[in-house]
């Protein structure tokens, strides 16, 4: 490097000062305390576990939860949702996209310290880990440490137990698109399809790199939400945060008794030890704080042990901090626009779930001609209709249309067969005598219903005949 270019960099190193972010030479091992937002962290994961372990739920009679990609379905509970409905799915995944950005602008990234499969797979690993290797010093001692037995024992039952998650995630997760029990089966009888073993592989290498090795390196370099959050921050935005007008200035205590002057920090630096980030708040906001609040109870387990108020650090707004009324929700505009969308989306979804049945009709009318004079003076009116049968099994129909007195139904005098899981469809015709036709056009109604099983449809359509 010639002199000129290191005097460039030492000019930018000078510049950036002391901010620093771990770009992965360094292994963070935190220290866990136990706490109300850790507790919080629990029970929020214990939730996202279940979710994600939903597969192995069997409801009548099958998987609960199935994509299943090769037959064009996917089985929520009692909800069948078959591709002319995926307009429905589109709409739960613009909600929870709604959701996520809502959620940030009031309370920040509470998703990634909470909710994130990354931050709860990596908080598991390393439970794993301090089971195994002891607090983090004795971790960190044991990572230095020359190669020997005892170390070789602790890190393969640590890889060992770390696998044997990550194989569990990587079948689980497949287990979202095909029969859960049976891919068990095939895995361990070898005869798994090829599709199945890549992705089982691929996430079981995934879960295994990102969640034991990366970890917060994820977070910072991956993973896209953690780039364009700032810009669903605003003011108002609640998130963790040092009050440096209590704190300030900081200073170690001293033995018997704080120090004159001095701000209620007393530099344990406990807040930066739980950061599972490696975050030090005291220096303000930073992208690498994923809000979980774990350092709001390091530092509040401190404060009452020096007999201070608690919430040195604590979830605040900018605002907040700065002494400016809080605005309440309704009066935010982001969040209004947030909710606003969220509706739309609600509604459609409860509209779809509420019209969703295992029988769904559409009726074509024949426009070319429009209608026919039959030679017993009847007006003849020709359909299209589709029946799309949502079920797993093939299906007798009865078909009946409501129209005016005398009206006759050709071409569904037997019962219609409708194939599962597929649009069926058939060619009807209406004929009406000409004497009870008071109108150019009038209303019929076809109404389909399965024999087998429960499930109905209805159609409304209009009759055309000749002008009166
Ligand atoms: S835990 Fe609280 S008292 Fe200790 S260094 Fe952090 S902010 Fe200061
Ligand atoms: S700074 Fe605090 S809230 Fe942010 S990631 Fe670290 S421990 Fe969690």
């Amino acid at each position: 490097m010639s002199k000129e270019e290191q005097s460039t960099d030492s000019a930018v190193y000078e510049e950036l000062g002391s901010y620093h972010v771990n770009t992965g030479e360094e292994t963070i091992h935190a220290k866990r305390m136990s706490g109300r937002f850790r507790n919080l962290k629990w029970l929020t994961s214990l939730s996202w576990l279940v979710f994600f372990f939903g597969p192995y739920i069997q409801y009548s009679g099958r998987q609960a939860i199935l994509f299943d990609f090769p037959n064009r379905k996917f089985y929520f509970f009692d909800i069948t949702i078959l591709p002319q409905d995926v307009w429905l799915l589109s709409l739960v995944l613009l909600f929870f996209a709604i959701l996520l950005a809502a959620v940030t602008s009031v309370v920040g990234r509470m998703f990634c310290g909470y909710f994130c499969f990354q931050t709860i797979w990596t908080d598991v690993f390393t439970w794993i880990e301090e089971k195994l290797e002891g607090k983090p010093a004795a971790r960190h001692k044991l990572d230095k440490a020359p190669l020997s037995f005892t170390k070789v024992r602790i890190k393969a039952t640590k890889y060992f137990f770390w696998l044997l998650i990550s194989v569990f995630t990587g079948i689980s997760f497949t287990a979202w698109f095909t029969d859960a029990l049976q891919l068990w089966v095939d895995l361990f009888t070898m005869q798994a399809a090829l599709a199945a073993i890549i992705t089982v592989a691929m996430f079981t290498v995934g879960t295994f790199v990102l969640a034991g090795f990366m970890r917060e390196q994820v977070c910072f370099w991956l993973c896209p939400y953690a780039r364009i959050q700032g810009v669903m921050y605003d003011s108002e935005t609640i998130l963790p945060t040092y009050d440096t007008d209590r704190g300030e200035p900081r200073g170690r205590l001293k033995k018997g008794g704080t120090v004159e002057g001095n701000g209620d920090c007393i530099s344990c630096n406990m807040c930066v030890a739980v950061c599972p980030t490696g975050v030090d708040i005291r220096d303000g906001q930073q992208e690498g704080c994923i809000t979980c609040g774990l350092c709001l109870d390091a530092c509040d387990s401190v404060m009452e042990k020096i007999k201070k108020p608690v919430g040195l650090i604590r979830y605040a707004s900018l605002d907040e901090m700065l002494g400016k009324p809080q605005l309440p929700l309704f009066k935010r505009l982001r969040v209004l626009v947030y909710i606003g969308i969220m509706t739309l989306a609600l509604s459609g979804i409860i509209y779809g779930l509420t019209h969703l049945g295992a029988l769904e009709l559409k009726v074509l009318h024949e426009r070319q001609p429009l209608f026919v004079l039959q030679g017993d003076n009847s007006i003849q009116n020709k359909y299209e209709i589709k029946i799309l049968n949502k079920t797993d099994v093939d299906e007798k129909i009865k078909l009946e249309v409501d129209g005016p007195e005398g009206m006759r139904v050709r071409g569904a005098e037997n019962l219609l067969h409708a194939g599962m899981s597929r649009v069926t469809q058939y060619t009807i015709f209406l004929n009406i005598p000409k004497k009870n036709l008071t109108q150019t056009q009038v209303p019929v109604v076809f109404r389909i219903k399965m024999t087998g099983q429960d499930g109905e449809a209805e159609y409304k359509s209009m009759f055309f005949g000749p002008k009166q």
